[in-house]
């Protein structure tokens, strides 16, 4: 039986805005998916929308996020910010800082951010972070944070992601509890949601973790593929490209994939 439910989640949870509102599902298609629904309808900041598996988990440019039941940490968040729409990517910053601070916190291991989306351990993918915002003329109206966690994920169970994937129990040898992994998560938010809102930019520390910066990287793009050297990423999120012939690009981060360049 899975030791999350609505119930185990308030019982040790100490925020008074993050998951103060709980839909728990033991299967679900997506949980962005479902919270979206439920903004719609005027669901509050801080509600949690968790599940036990997802059937449909998506990644970014339409790809497929795998979690098989009792694995992983699933959930999806909504805030209702005060920024301008540009500036959503400050919410997958938070969030990215929140689980890297809460997996070092509690197992000891060593976390890495890849822009824009990707939590890596020993350079491998152990989570990945789905943002996706409404707005309203000119203004957010919602943004929805999903998060995807390897916990307690055999690797070799998913031979599509061998090589590239790994786990909490994978690096560790050992299993993890989801639950204590989730308060500590939704807890590291909320400090930092609260201090977003009093003006503090995650910006700095956010920059501070991505491996891949100051490397050679391949960009692609839908309108192709760009080589460059990867200078920086500015405050809204956008990585700053420098071009072989010295121009400098501003890549935002929905339409491109991003890999180490060894040419
Ligand atoms: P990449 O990280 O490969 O540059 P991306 O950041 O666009 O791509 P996402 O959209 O965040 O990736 O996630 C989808 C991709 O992640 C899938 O195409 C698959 O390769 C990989 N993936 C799917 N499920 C998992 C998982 N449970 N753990 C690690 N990686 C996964």
């Amino acid at each position: 039986m899975s030791e999350l439910s609505a119930e185990s989640i308030r019982r040790g949870l100490k925020t008074d805005l993050i998951g103060q509102s709980i839909v728990y599902y033991s299967s679900l298609g997506s949980t962005n998916d479902l919270i979206k629904g439920l903004a719609a309808q005027g669901a509050p900041e801080g509600t949690l929308v968790i599940a036990d598996e997802q059937t449909a988990g998506k990644g970014r440019l339409g790809r497929k996020w795998l979690a098989p039941p009792g694995t992983s940490l699933l959930l999806s968040l909504l805030f209702r910010p005060d920024l301008a729409p540009k500036q959503a990517q400050r919410l997958t910053m938070i969030c990215s800082l929140a689980i890297a601070d809460a997996i070092e916190g509690l197992t000891g291991l060593s976390v890495d951010l890849k822009w824009p989306n990707d939590i890596l351990i020993r350079g491998k993918k152990a989570g990945g972070i789905l943002t996706e915002s409404e707005t309203t003329g000119g203004y957010l109206d919602y943004v929805v944070v999903g998060m995807g966690l390897n916990v307690n994920l055999a690797i070799s169970t998913l031979p599509e992601l061998r090589g590239m994937a790994t786990s909490l129990s994978q690096e560790l040898g050992r299993e993890v509890s989801r639950l204590e992994l989730l308060w500590k998560i939704l807890e590291g938010i909320e400090i930092r949601y609260k201090s977003l809102r009093r003006g503090e930019l995650p910006h700095e520390e956010w920059v501070a973790r991505l491996i891949n910066l100051g490397r050679q990287v391949q960009v692609t793009t839908p309108h192709g593929v760009l080589m460059g050297w990867a200078e920086g990423v500015d405050a809204d999120g956008a990585l700053i490209l420098r071009t072989p012939d010295g121009q400098r690009k501003r890549i935002l981060a929905g339409d491109v994939t991003l890999r180490r360049s060894w040419r």
